[in-house]
């Protein structure tokens, strides 16, 4: 997973929001990554504030990152439930693997708050 790609795509988003909003600054910035996504959120973090240095308008931006867990649900109980392990999760409930990703894949700007 390139981190400074995924960095520069999202810096390039969050230029576009700070525009149409008029704004001088983007003072923070949150981000939800989820867990299956990929991406080292320290490298994302690292990459992030590398990119920005070269936009006075994210300079003093506080990035925040989440991590969205991995949730899976059942399609033979119905019951959704959080899994540490993506190479083979079972449902705690059955042991199906008759199963659903709900959540974890998320690379999204969940937040952003700007000086206008
Ligand atoms: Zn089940």
């Amino acid at each position: 997973m390139d981190e400074v790609a995924i960095a520069m795509g999202m810096v390039d988003e969050l230029l576009r929001i700070g525009r149409e909003n008029e704004a001088k600054r983007i003072t923070a910035v949150s981000l939800r990554i989820g867990k299956m996504s990929g991406i080292v959120t320290d490298s994302l973090k690292f990459a992030f504030d590398a990119v920005k240095l070269e936009h006075p308008e994210l300079l003093t931006a506080e990035v925040t990152i989440n991590e969205v867990p991995l949730i899976y649900e059942c399609n033979d109980c119905d019951k959704s439930f959080e899994a540490d392990n993506f190479h083979f999760p079972a449902c705690p409930e059955c042991d199906s693997y008759n199963l659903t990703l709900i959540s974890g894949e998320e690379q999204d700007i969940e937040n952003i708050e700007l000086e206008v």
